[in-house]
């Protein structure tokens, strides 16, 4: 830290309360000021991408059924074509053990990165809803004074007509999350089926509608800064490396107003991060510093809090403030960059950001470790599962003078939209399979079909020459086009 800086006394006041909130509790809606930018139009052509992908997403097929289905009621699951089962439990948790470590990675190395780019609260808000309430209501100002003023035709007219787009967007957005869970094609069925045939489900659509609706129309920045878990999380994961949406208090002050920014000035004010580990300071300072104490970057976020301060919960790293301060620097004839992506430590050592530090490298290589092992697991993921366990109740039967059997329960699940013709054959032990109830061959029906599963009985015949004593132990396998697919381990009770 430089030598005109030096912290004179420590202050979190920031941190008593959500600048949202006022003392007495109650909520403080925020009005951002719109603001363009760099910035802004990067997000904007990463949103549009995205959106796009929402959109015709429930629309893209392979082999007839949905690219992506996230149906937990019947348990079907398909990601990027690949169908998966209840049966893939263990793959299931692996890929989310997976997902929270790549989380945590970036949320280490870039903090919220995720909020403020691709997460669909801050798409759906800063891109489509407030884009229509600027354009009905007017920027921050306007809009703030029509909520104040009194119910004219004029808000009457423009508040009607906001609401009714919004709430049209909201029940297109429930639909299309609905897609997502019972494919597009039993929504159309059911969106085109008489009202009273399915009442439940259509109150259950206008309920999730209004749910979006006051998520987009009111709750809004409540669902960054006190509702979503993940914005809770970022204080245990940040610290002096992370890349973060950060003001550079050390060019930055002394702030001031621009005309007086000739006088050497004595000021006070806040600074830095929390752990960070840092707590927020104030300095003195004898040199001007290149905030002019604008507050535009203050006005334009739209979690209502001044960056200034340091890092905060609150702050979704949507960008905003840095297309607001770049304004400003460029009408004050400054560098850009005062409110950039930049670490504390960056900022402090006046060095670049670091990326590689051993705390990123240490959860890279887990996160390699653990996308290797879902790459094996997705690879040598058999397409039929089977279990067989021995018959409750039925023990050893003498079959004649040389031969003994026992009888098990087989149960085949498909994990593909094919119907897989399969063989069941023992693999260390000549003997026969007799199945019964299930044909002279096996067919499993694909997903969809029956659960996607083949269930019945089977005797298995050996030789006493191979049964070995009490408990023989087998080995069975799946064969599919005459090639192993699935392996089946059990026993064979002998007689007593
Ligand atoms: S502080 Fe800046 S980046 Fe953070 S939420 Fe506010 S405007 Fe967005
Ligand atoms: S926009 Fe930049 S100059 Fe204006 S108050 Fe914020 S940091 Fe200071």
């Amino acid at each position: 830290m430089s030598d005109s800086k030096q912290p004179i006394r420590d202050t979190e006041e920031f941190r008593d309360h959500i600048s949202t909130v006022t003392e007495d509790g109650k909520r403080i809606f925020v009005y951002p000021k719109k603001q363009k930018g760099k910035m802004y139009w990067m997000r904007t052509v990463v949103a549009v991408l995205l959106l796009i992908a929402f959109l015709v997403g429930p629309f893209i097929k392979v082999d007839g059924r949905p690219l992506m289905l996230f149906n937990v009621l019947k348990g079907d699951f398909i990601i990027l074509g690949v169908p998966f089962v209840t049966q893939d439990t263990f793959l299931f948790a692996v890929t989310m053990i997976t997902s929270l470590v790549i989380i945590v990675l970036f949320t280490a190395v870039f903090g919220r990165l995720f909020c403020g780019w691709v997460c669909p609260q801050t798409i759906f808000m800063e891109h489509v809803f407030r884009r229509i309430e600027y354009a009905i209501e007017g920027d921050a100002n306007k809009s703030r004074r029509l909520d104040k003023g009194p119910w004219t035709k004029e808000k009457i007219w423009k508040k009607g007509l906001k609401w009714t787009i919004f709430y049209i967007i909201s029940f297109v957005i429930a639909l299309y999350f609905l897609s997502y869970v019972i494919g597009v094609d039993s929504v159309k069925a059911f969106i085109t089926s008489p009202v009273g045939e399915n009442i439940g489900g259509f109150i259950g659509l206008f309920v999730f509608s209004f749910a979006f609706f006051m998520v987009f129309a009111n709750i809004r920045d409540q669902v960054c800064t006190t509702i979503c878990p993940y914005g809770r999380l970022q204080g245990v994961l940040l610290d002096k490396n992370s890349i973060l949406v950060s003001y550079d208090f050390e060019r930055g002050e002394p702030r001031g107003k621009a005309k007086k920014k000739k006088k050497k000035t004595k000021v006070e004010t806040m600074v830095a991060s929390s752990d960070v580990g840092v707590a927020a300071v104030q300095f003195e300072g004898d040199k001007e510093g290149d905030c002019v104490d604008c507050d535009l970057c203050v006005k334009v976020c739209p979690t209502g809090i001044d960056i200034r301060n340091g890092t905060q919960l609150e702050c979704i790293n949507c960008t905003l403030c840095m297309d607001a301060c770049d304004s400003i620097m460029e009408k004050v004839k400054r560098p850009k960059g005062l409110i950039r992506y930049a670490s504390y430590n960056s900022i402090v050592e006046h060095k670049p950001n670091q990326v590689f530090t051993t705390r990123s490298i240490a959860y890279s290589l887990v996160m390699v470790a653990l996308l290797g092992f879902l790459g094996f697991l997705v690879a040598g993921r058999s397409t039929v599962k089977a279990y067989m366990t021995k018959a409750r109740g039925v023990v050893y039967m003498e079959v004649d003078a040389t031969h003994g059997k026992n009888l098990y329960n087989l149960k085949l699940t498909n994990k593909t939209r094919k119907e897989l013709p399969v063989e069941v054959k023992l693999l260390n032990k000549k003997g026969k399979l007799e199945f019964i109830g299930l044909g002279d061959h096996l067919v499993v029906p694909p997903i969809g079909t029956k659960g996607g599963r083949l269930e019945g009985s089977v005797f298995i015949i050996l030789d006493k020459k191979d049964i070995d004593g009490r408990v023989t132990d087998l080995e069975l396998g799946v064969f599919l086009e005459g090639k192993q697919i699935e392996t089946i381990e059990t026993s064979f009770i002998g007689p007593q």
